[in-house]
């Protein structure tokens, strides 16, 4: 970030392979998304595997795994690799998350050593392309309620039902799909070729457009045994997937609030109304200040969660705490920008109002916003409000 925002001097605090790792994906958002990444929006059409492949050879898809060609880095540098991707857009870093923290992860947490072999190796150079279905039609918030069956068919298994809105879906290669089976929730490892699955693209959305995202239709999709993941046993199996990638988007979060400041602020200093920059006004000054110690109190809480992940210390309703607020604040401050930049801030010329539609959905996905309320309501008072 500039200078006159690292308001808490929080740059001398990472180490120098974490800024050079920052600074190396800032350099690919600079010279690879940003030029491009509002046509992109605007057509909702996005070069997602080609970047997949640009991103893989950075090492960045499954960049905290260790092993089968991934990077095996920290988890504040890969932290710092989301804030950079999503500075460029939300879309990016969900591409990268639901990659190495969804798909990846679950293969590497709960896969059998030849699932590991067969995927691992080419999702982490983006060759091949991942997707990891939880949700459904009438099933988001509450997974335990999910209606995809997995029966055993002899040594198969059939799966049948459906998942929405799934991230890179129509794009994939293979999908992690969680299902219902006699003996709970279990994990299935598919390729898309599989005959009897469909993957239709979600149009018309209106956030998050420089992303793919799909439903997943299993008709009658026999599979082998071996296609279950053979250590996922329960709901904690994908929900530990989910405090993965949702430890990114604390990060990607304060991202998107980054650049939307950084952008106001080179506006605001610059235009001029009533014979002097909107900046010297004392109403804007306390926008901005408002926003920057927002900003900076949302980069202190990833690093820091980030320093308990790397010390293994981590727990999920700490990363609810993480998401819940900087989500919330990137998008109070994606709101308050917007008004600074008066009508402009609403043109698809300056990324603010993008960066503002794309958290809508970073608000709602991974668990909505309420949700987390939920889990740290639960770990205030000792009870469980979900039902
Ligand atoms: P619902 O669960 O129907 O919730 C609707 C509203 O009710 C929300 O405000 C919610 O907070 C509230 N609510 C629900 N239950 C309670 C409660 N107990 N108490 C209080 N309020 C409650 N899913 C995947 O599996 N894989 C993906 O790759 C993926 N990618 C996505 C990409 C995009 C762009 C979007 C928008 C979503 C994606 N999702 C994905 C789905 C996402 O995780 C769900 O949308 C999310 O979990 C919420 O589910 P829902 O939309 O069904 O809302």
């Amino acid at each position: 970030m500039t200078a006159a925002l690292d308001l808490l001097d929080l740059d001398p605090s990472l180490t120098d392979e974490e800024r050079q790792i920052r600074d190396v994906v800032r350099q690919l958002v600079d010279d690879r998304v940003r030029p491009h990444v509002a046509d992109w929006y605007e057509q909702g059409q996005v070069p997602a595997r080609e970047l997949a492949r640009e991103f893989g050879k950075l090492g960045l898809l499954g960049m905290h795994l260790t092993g089968y060609g991934c990077a095996g880095a920290s988890a504040v540098a890969y932290g710092l690799a989301c804030q950079e991707l999503e500075a460029g857009d939300s879309g990016l870093r969900s591409l990268v998350s639901v990659q190495g923290s969804l798909a990846m992860y679950a293969i590497w947490r709960y896969g059998s050593g030849e699932q590991k072999q067969r995927w691992l190796p080419s999702m982490a150079t983006g060759e091949a392309i991942g997707c990891f279905g939880l949700t459904e039609p009438d099933h988001g918030s509450d997974p335990a309620s999910m209606t995809t069956r997995a029966r055993r068919d002899g040594d198969d298994w059939v799966l049948t039902g459906a998942k929405m809105w799934i991230t890179n879906a129509p794009i994939a290669d293979a999908a992690v799909i969680w299902a219902r089976t006699d003996e709970g929730v279990r994990g299935f490892l598919v390729p898309m070729d599989t005959p009897g699955v469909t993957a239709r693209e979600i149009r018309r959305k209106m956030s998050l457009r420089a992303s793919v995202t799909g439903e997943i239709a299993l008709d009658d999709v026999r599979l082998p045994a071996d296609a279950q993941l053979p250590e996922a046993i329960g709901l904690k199996a994908p929900l530990s997937c989910l405090t993965e990638a949702r430890y990114g988007i604390v990060w990607g979060a304060v991202g998107a609030a980054r650049d939307c400041l950084e952008t106001t602020l080179a506006y605001a200093t610059t235009r001029t109304q009533f014979g002097r920059p909107l900046a010297g006004f004392q109403l804007t000054q306390a926008k901005l200040a408002d926003m920057a110690v927002e900003l900076v109190k949302g980069q202190l809480l990833a690093l820091h969660l980030g320093r308990l992940a790397d010390a293994h210390r981590l727990r999920p309703e700490q990363v609810s705490v993480g998401k819940l607020n900087n989500v919330r604040e990137a998008l109070a401050i994606a709101r308050q920008c917007r008004t600074i930049l008066g009508a402009n801030g609403v043109s698809g010329e300056y990324p603010i109002m993008r960066h503002a539609n794309n958290l809508e959905s970073v608000l709602t996905y991974e668990g909505t916003s309420e949700i987390h309320q939920l889990v740290v309501g639960q770990r205030l008072t000792g009870i469980s409000a979900f039902a």
